[in-house]
């Protein structure tokens, strides 16, 4: 997020990425996100361990990232060139899995990776993993068009189709998870930026990435629904499309995923009276009106009470 904005104004950003994902999840899954913990980072320079790998653009109101940069990874039979967002993913999730082993998910919500690249990323099903059960990603050699004539979606939807989770960007691989039984290792950026290139070992499992822009809760809840298990809809639409649908279609993955117990980590939560939002659109009890904003002299003041009268 912009530095600009204050940290309540970013709470209250994030409040909103979430409960538009969860309009979606809530009304078609019966699942609502709960987030626990937000770390919100000022500046660079803080405890590594506390702040995570949530590096802001070099220039401040530009979207250049030196801290996530494309890096040469090889083991498990790959060694290709990983792009900066797969470095970011990587890194949220050796991080989390380092400091924060029983969570559930990270998700990075970044100013950097701005459209018209990879805009965010999530590993297929690794939403509540087990620490025991976590992937590391690796590249395949799978090219499904030797002759290039794919554009980049058709060749997702080609690498989904085989059983693969996405695309190395620069390249015409596919890339996919494997079991690595084991957490994601030591955590090797003690000082908050990789030194070691051609030696980090990709950990997808339970995080994801989005980049900041106008259409920021599509790709959260796009990512969020890769976490669970969902695959690409290219063709049919929806949420698992770029099509910016508030539908999710599923593909048959995210339904197969809750009825498997959603990997035991999703929680029977008993319907609570929850506090209302004022400003998220939907009029709650006790809110007297709810139009979306905050902004007073509409009608509908900031808690959501009526005003008085409008000017004239
Ligand atoms: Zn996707």
């Amino acid at each position: 997020m912009s530095r600009a904005n204050s940290v309540f104004e970013q709470q209250l950003g994030l409040r909103l990425q979430v409960s538009r994902a969860n309009s979606v999840f809530e009304q078609q899954l019966g699942l609502r996100l709960q987030v626990s913990t937000l770390v919100l980072n000022e500046g660079e320079g803080g405890d590594y361990r506390s702040t995570g790998p949530n590096f802001a653009p070099a220039t401040p109101g530009e979207r250049s990232c030196t801290g996530y940069q494309a890096q040469g990874v090889t083991g498990h039979g790959a060694n290709v060139t990983v792009s900066g967002i797969d470095v970011a993913l990587g890194m949220l999730a050796r991080w989390a899995s380092t400091n924060h082993p029983d969570d559930d998910l990270w998700h990075l919500l970044t100013d950097c990776f701005p459209s018209p690249g990879t805009v965010g990323i999530a590993s297929k099903g690794g939403l509540c993993q087990a620490p025991g059960q976590r992937t590391s990603f690796v590249a395949t050699t799978i090219d499904p068009d030797p002759s290039d004539n794919l554009t980049l979606v058709q060749r997702l939807d080609a690498c989904d189709r085989q059983g693969y989770e996405g695309v190395v960007e620069g390249t015409r691989l596919c890339a996919r998870a494997l079991y690595s039984g084991a957490a994601c290792g030591a955590d090797s950026h003690p000082g908050g930026g990789n030194t070691t290139p051609g030696k980090l070992e990709l950990c997808s499992a339970n995080a994801g990435v989005s980049s900041n822009g106008p259409s920021l809760w599509h790709t959260f809840a796009h990512e969020i629904a890769h976490g669970l298990g969902g695959g690409h809809t290219f063709g049919d639409g929806g949420l698992l499309d770029y099509t910016g649908e508030r539908a999710l279609y599923d593909a048959a993955d995210i339904c197969a995923y809750l009825e498997a117990g959603g990997q035991g980590c999703l929680e029977e939560v008993a319907e609570a009276v929850t506090a209302a939002t004022c400003g998220n659109g939907a009029h709650e009890s006790p809110e007297a009106c709810d139009d979306g904003g905050l902004a007073p002299g509409d009608g509908c003041d900031a808690s959501c009470a009526v005003e008085p009268s409008l000017q004239p």
